[in-house]
């Protein structure tokens, strides 16, 4: 099993180069977040991942987690950690100083939490869901639910999690049944049972605030009438201090195919009186208020897919410099490392060039979005904000997807091996194999792009994200080298292929939905394809530009380079040719009879 060794350099780089954390630090209120800080974060987080997080990756698979008698117990290590996690102050990074944080941009927080991802996805969900709910309480909760709980969710004491999902209401949040109602108090009683609930229950913090989706009694149907609670494991005492434990508990904890020591709870609420909650906004605008959180997390979850790419790629590369089998194909000597053999080289390099663009879009919309909150031209805002909403499904499904994939090549760099659980390559293809599903399915992503993103605004904002792209394309045209030019070339085959398909789906696609829905997910592997070209492409350039004054450097930046050209000429071709598959696909999808499936 390889060790998790941080690829700080390269993370530095994508967020000098190609996020622009510069402009970032600019930006009022970032003016702390220098070059400095950023090599300190990176260096002191790389640390603790490495140190802390990533020994407790594979004896947290192997053991899970505990339930009894009402009382989860995460595996070894796993409270130990998450207290030196609270004490180190990493959860408080990207929080507003008034509630406890370090108010450093989420670029900085994006790329500490690739680190905390890397190194152990499923002890990083956890102050992945309480930073979503932070996030969410910082904007709609009331001055005194944040004075009691803002402080202790941001430094961490106090974790979150959030309970959407019911057995029959999971991609249909209108189907949600539990209910609250109002104690007379102010507060209310809430009684209904969830299912999925990540860290629902669990033995790492002193209390545990959930988000819960329930219905008013006067609610109207459907996802109109969902209000959102804020419900404590235990409630808050005078002094803001975990007092009674309130009317709740972990009925149960799921056996799963990964992220075993990551808890995913039944939780019942109000089996006696009903669980005493709070509402967090207005009445029947819970669902609203939750996609605060969820966008949140959509991107958070796009990182997560990063990570774990990162992880696999390092395991793949680890294992193909020590397998010795066959001759070296250029010299014909026997007892050759895999590594030399052509077909190794271009899975590693798939791993690798999709780890890196996974990574240069998460960034570039972390960026983005801490543009949209601070730039000081309300017009600059608007227009980040939008390209933000736009690029959230890509952000969320292309990286996650990629990650299976990503890490299903790892399995097989490693031959047998890989399907052994000994070498670690296994766990790694188990975890990444619930990111397409969480956080909204990766259909439900596709459906939100074609759906709310392109079609809604009559495709304004595609367009002007591919008046982005084009942007990007023709800053490469002044580079002589022939790499970047080439870079270039397929570049521009890609922005017309995604020109293409979102005028079909504008025209064909609008009359028709389901043709459209038909044509969701080929849409965004292509966008999501072709934007990791452009951000590659970008960050190509720049290590052009820096080859001859950083000679230190050069064997890294002409491997940024080979990257960007290995994924704008290996991998975005096949993905050019889903222009046809959207123009022409939708009709066999639809064609088939149900009946004779
Ligand atoms: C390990 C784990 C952790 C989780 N953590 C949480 C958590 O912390 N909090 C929480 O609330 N939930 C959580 N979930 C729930 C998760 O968000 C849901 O499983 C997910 O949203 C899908 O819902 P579902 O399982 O009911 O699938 P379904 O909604 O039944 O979907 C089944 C399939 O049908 C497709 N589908 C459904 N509706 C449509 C549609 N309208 N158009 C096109 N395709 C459609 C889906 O894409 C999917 O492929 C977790 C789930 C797991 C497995």
């Amino acid at each position: 099993m390889t060790d998790y060794a941080p690829p700080l350099k390269e993370m530095q780089f994508v967020l000098d180069h190609v996020a622009g954390l510069g402009a970032i630090a600019s930006l009022p209120g970032y003016g702390e977040a220098t070059p400095d800080l950023a090599a300190a974060i990176l260096e002191e987080g790389g640390k603790f991942a490495a140190q802390v997080l990533a020994p407790l990756n594979a004896t947290g698979d192997a053991a899970g987690v505990q339930l009894e008698n009402g009382v989860l117990t995460t595996p070894e290590g796993f409270p130990a950690a998450y207290r030196a996690f609270v004490e180190a102050g990493w959860p408080a990074l990207q929080f507003d100083p008034d509630h406890g944080g370090q108010g450093l941009p989420w670029l900085l927080s994006t790329a500490a939490m690739e680190l905390w991802n890397s190194a152990n996805l499923s002890f990083a969900l956890c102050p992945m869901l309480t930073q979503g709910a932070a996030e969410m309480l910082a904007l709609y909760g009331t001055e005194e639910q944040k004075r009691v709980y803002l402080p202790r969710m941001v430094s961490g004491a106090w974790t979150g999690t959030m309970n959407l999902t019911e057995p029959q209401a999971g991609t249909d949040l209108g189907e949600i049944r539990a209910r609250a109602e109002p104690a007379g108090d102010g507060r209310f009683r809430i009684k209904g049972q969830k299912i999925f609930i990540t860290f629902g229950e669990h033995d790492m913090a002193e209390n545990i605030v959930h988000m819960v989706l329930a219905r008013l009694p006067d609610g109207p149907k459907g996802v109109r009438g969902i209000s959102l609670f804020l419900v404590p494991k235990y409630l808050p005492d005078g002094e803001g201090r975990p007092g009674e434990r309130n009317d709740l508990r972990c009925l149960s904890a799921e056996d799963k195919l990964g992220i075993h020591a990551a808890p995913t709870c039944i939780m019942a609420f109000g089996e006696g009186e009903g669980a005493i909650g709070w509402l967090v906004g207005e009445e029947n605008q819970g669902l609203a208020h939750m996609f605060a959180m969820m966008n949140n997390e959509r991107l958070a979850v796009g990182l997560q897919g990063v990570a774990i790419m990162e992880r696999a790629y390092q395991q793949a590369v680890g294992f193909a410099r020590e397998r010795i089998q066959g001759r070296d194909e250029a010299t014909g000597e026997p007892g050759a490392p895999i590594i030399r053999h052509a077909d190794v080289r271009r899975m590693l390099l798939t791993m690798r060039a999709k780890a890196e663009a996974g990574r240069a879009l998460a960034y570039a919309a972390a960026a983005m979005l801490d543009t949209a909150r601070r730039h000081p031209d309300e017009a600059v805002q608007r227009e980040e904000a939008a390209l933000v909403e736009f690029l959230t499904p890509i952000v969320k499904a292309w990286p996650t997807d990629a990650a299976v994939e990503t890490a299903s090549i790892g399995i097989q760099v490693h031959g047998g091996m890989g399907f052994i659980e000994e070498t670690g390559a296994a766990q790694h293809y188990r975890d990444a194999r619930i990111l397409p599903i969480y956080e909204g399915t990766n259909g439900i992503q596709a459906r939100d792009l074609v759906g709310r993103k392109v079609l809604r605004d009559g495709g304004e904002t595609a367009r002007s994200f591919l008046a982005r792209l084009r942007k990007g394309e023709e800053s490469l045209a002044p580079f002589q080298d022939p790499a970047v030019a080439a870079i270039r070339a397929r570049l521009v085959d890609g922005i017309d292929a995604l020109s293409e398909a979102t005028e079909w789906l504008l025209h064909a696609g609008k009359d028709d939905p389901r043709r459209s829905m038909a044509a969701a997910a080929p849409y965004l592997s292509l966008a999501g394809t072709v934007a990791g070209a452009w951000l590659l492409g970008r960050g190509a350039a720049a290590a052009h530009q820096s080859l001859d004054s950083d000679a230190a450097d050069r064997p890294f930046l002409e491997a940024k380079i080979t990257t960007a050209r290995f994924f704008a000429e290996h991998l975005l071709p096949p993905a050019i040719a889903l222009r046809d598959t959207i123009a022409r696909g939708s009709d066999p999808v639809l064609a088939l009879a149900e009946d004779a499936f």
